[in-house]
Parts: structure tokens; sequence; C-alpha cells
């Protein structure tokens, strides 16, 4: 779907139309190119203990990527220069323990707001409740920086996204996995989050697999790849190396043909309801390194008007054939030891939507199963994660009534709605060997969607 108004914007006369009248004015977003480094400028580092385990990482991170990085200690001097300008400020919160702490965050960022580049990176790392434990005033805040991100991810503005890392103590060697994805364009949609590192099982590749083919050997299964967000799925886990298993149903095959063929795939016309499913995917790609969860349908009634037809449709496939080819794939050993799965979920699953009752009801529920299987893989080498999209130009999107495709499109940070492109890089991040810290997180790419914030 095009955005046209969206386009409009990026001319002169556009945005001062738009600036007179007070309508939103989204950014062309950075995407990323294939090829491209991950920092794409300067970084101004700021923190609570200079000494600390994060503190000490992200400095070994950012001097391994060969980063022009402005410290606490030259901050002054660099701002001094009127033209110094930053594309990712990171501030490590970690050892905040009490209110007056927190003044360190609004000194920094304070000094630097109007110094981010459009399309900048805000990074904010602090320990989870798991580690603040009963201590009142470290608790207090930890939790209070992702008001602080969430607030300035709104607004920043230009395209400037927010998160917060929080990083379970020991959990420090996997930050170079999450500050790459976070620093780069890849996660141009993914705003005003908190994202969880815990220990996880060991890493097991070096870093700079990362900045080439992630995925290289590995067979992952996308459902609903023939077009939408599953069909960007396939074609950045390619392009990250895999082998990717293509399946939709047999009504979709030539466009299927066509998706899989393109990236050197294979094409799997199969329903995901069907009673041997899991049987027939097990036969066709053997033991698989990643599941993508991606088919998905909405059938939009009022709950009043919603005929059984409507919800047992929207329920089976959404929902209930995740939790069946999972317990198959799991219990037949379909899962390599260190597999990766992503469920795809949606905002309406956590916000909930008029007309929606099944199609959130089944999203929801992908979250409860990503939580629990989560917990069933603790320990291991496995893991599964959900994504959360919100307003993604596809199809689907493109099918909902103007005025309020319209309204859904602008309610967000980003006054525009993300690309699939963005599902699919947040997917493949989920999915790299080295994201074995990453388990049971529901990542929303919403571009901070208003809707369940
Ligand atoms: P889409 O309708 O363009 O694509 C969905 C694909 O799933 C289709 O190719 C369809 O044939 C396939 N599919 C449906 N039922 C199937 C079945 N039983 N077996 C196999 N394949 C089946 O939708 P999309 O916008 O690309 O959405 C992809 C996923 O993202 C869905 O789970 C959707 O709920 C979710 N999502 C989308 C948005 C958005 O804004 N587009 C927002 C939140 C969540």
């Amino acid at each position: 779907m095009s955005d046209r108004y969206g386009e409009l914007v990026q001319s002169p006369l556009g945005r001062k139309v738009a600036k007179n009248l007070g309508l939103p004015m989204p950014t062309r977003l950075d995407r990323y190119q294939a090829g491209q480094p991950v920092l794409r400028g300067e970084v101004a580092f700021g923190t609570s203990y200079q000494d600390s385990a994060p503190s000490q990482a992200v400095l070994e991170i950012l001097q391994n990527l060969d980063a022009k990085i402005t410290t606490l200690d030259t901050l002054a001097a660099r701002l001094a220069d009127d033209s110094a300008r930053f594309k990712v400020a990171i501030f490590d919160a970690s050892s905040i323990t009490d209110t007056d702490g927190l003044r360190l965050v609004y000194e920094f960022f304070h000094q630097i707001a109007r110094r981010i580049k459009p399309s900048g990176r805000i990074i904010i790392i602090a320990r989870p409740e798991a580690d603040t434990g009963s201590d009142v005033g470290f608790a207090l805040a930890q939790r209070a920086v992702l008001g602080f991100a969430k607030s300035i991810a709104k607004e920043f503005k230009k395209g400037i996204s927010a998160n917060v890392l929080y990083v379970q103590t020991g959990a420090e060697p996997h930050l170079d996995h999450a500050l790459r994805f976070f620093m780069s364009a890849k996660s141009a949609y993914v705003s005003g989050q908190p994202i969880y590192l815990t220990k996880g099982a060991t890493l097991q590749t070096d870093a700079q697999l990362d900045d080439k083919k992630p995925l290289q050997g590995k067979k992952i299964l996308v459902t609903g790849a023939s077009r939408g967000i599953g069909e960007a799925v396939a074609g950045v886990l390619a392009r990250d190396g895999a082998l990717v298993y293509c399946l939709d149903v047999p009504a979709n095959l030539s466009d299927l043909q066509k998706v899989a063929g393109n990236l050197g795939g294979q094409a799997l016309p199969l329903d995901i309801t069907a009673p041997d499913a899991a049987e027939q995917i097990a036969k066709a790609c053997g033991v698989l390194d990643g599941v993508v969860h991606n088919a998905g349908v909405t059938r939009d009634k009022t709950l009043a008007n919603m005929s059984e037809a409507q919800w047992d449709l929207v329920m089976n496939i959404n929902l209930k054939a995740i939790a069946d080819l999972n317990a198959y794939f799991i219990a037949e050993n379909v899962l390599a030891d260190s597999a990766r799965i992503v469920c795809v979920s949606s905002i309406s699953g956590i916000a909930g939507n008029v007309g929606q009752a099944n199609y959130a009801m089944s999203k929801a529920g992908v979250i409860g199963l990503v939580q629990a299987t989560a917990k069933l893989f603790d320990g291991s080498n496995r893991t599964i994660n959900a994504v959360a999209p919100g307003f993604i130009e596809t199809k689907m999107t493109g099918a909902i009534p103007f005025a309020i495709r319209e309204a859904g499109r602008r309610m967000n940070s980003m006054s525009q709605g993300g690309e699939p492109v963005d599902v699919a890089e947040t997917i493949s991040w989920l999915l790299a060997p080295n994201a074995s810290g990453l388990n049971g997180n529901v990542v929303r790419v919403c571009g901070q969607s208003i809707l369940g914030a």
C-alpha cells in the first residue's frame, strides 16, 4: 500500500501546508541497505557509573565498531561545536539506585535533545525487575527510565526511536547483538519498547557473524510467505543466508512459487490447519533451525454480529495451528537444539480492537503461548519470542476502509505505517544464533503506536 500523504509531505510545499495546518509530518525513515554499516554517524555515550559491567561492554562494542564516541568527559567540548550531531545516544542507567540519581538521565539527554539526527537512536540500559528485587530505590529508578524513554520517543519525532534494554546481571555479552540491531537502520519502526536480555545459553558464534550472513546454513520455515509480511520475512532471511521453506495455502501456489523461486527457497503449499500439517512440514523440511509463525487472518465483526465460522476460522489459524505445530515439533524433535521460534502477534492482541474480539483474542493467546514456551526452553539453547506489528502497509491493512486506515496509519510516534521489511528485520534479528539472550520477549514493531502503549 502506498502512503500518498506521507509522500506529499516530503515535498517543500506539502511540508509547509502540513505544518501550517498542524497535520502530522512523517519523516522518511532510514532503512537498512545491504552492506550498510551498523553505525551511520557519531555516538554520544553517558553513564551513571563508568566502571559498571554494561558500560564496559558498551564501550568495547563501540570501539570494535570504530565508532566516533563522545563520552561525558568530552560532551561539553563537543557540544561547543554547533554543528555536532549524534546518530546514536546511549545512556547506561543500570547503576542508578534512587530518585536523585535519575537526574543524570535528565542532564545527559537535556543537553543533546536538539542534537539527534533524523532516524537517530536513543538506547537506555537498565536492570530488570528480577535484579532489583525488593530494593525500592533501585527498582523505582530502573522502572522510571522506561517512562522517560517512551516520552522522548514521542517528543523527538524526525523518525528518532527510543528503547530500553533491560539487561540481567551477567547478560552483558548479549548487549552486542542487541545494540547492533538497535543502533542500525534495521530497527527503524521499533520504538518506545522495553527489551529483556537474559543470560541465556552461551553465545555460539563470534559477533562478526552479525555483519555478514548470520543465518548461513540455517533451515527456516515461514508460514504465510506468499505475500505481505511473510514474503518480506522470507526475503530478509534469505538475504541473511537462510534456506527458507515458504509455506502458504495451496490456492496461493503461483505467488508462493514466485517468492520461493526468487530467493532460492522451497515452496510448501499447505494449509496449517490441515490435520496432518505438522507431519507434512517435518517430511518436507527435516530438522528446522527456525520457525516463523506468520500466517494469520482477520474476520472483523462486532461480537453480536460475528458468526461461529468467523470465530472458528480466526482462532484455528492464528492460535490453534501454532500451538499444535509447536507441540508436534517439540515432541518429534523437528527442532534443532538451538532452534529459534518467532510468532507474529499484533498490537490488537495487546490493546484489543473494536470488531476484532476473535483476532485480538487469538493474538493475545499467541503471547501467552510464547511466554509459557519460553519457560520450557529456559536453560536450553532454544528460544521463542513474539513480534507484535502495529499498522504495517500490506494487503491486510489495505482492505481497511479509508478513514480508519488513515487514522491507524498516523496514530504512532512516527506518524506513518511501517513496512513489511521492518517486521522482517526484527524477526531475522530474533532468529540469529547470537540472539540466545532473547527469550520470551514481545517486541512491538509499531512505531510506538498509541494503541496498547
Ligand atoms: P496477509 O493477509 O497479506 O498475508 C497472510 C498470509 O497468510 C497469506 O498469504 C495467507 O494466504 C496466509 N495464510 C492464511 N491462512 C493460512 C493457512 N491456514 N495456512 C497457510 N497460510 C495461511 O497478511 P499480513 O498483513 O502480511 O500479515 C501477516 C501476519 O502479521 C498475520 O499473522 C497478521 O495477523 C499479522 N499482523 C499484520 C499487521 C498488519 O498491519 N499488516 C499488523 C499486526 C499483525
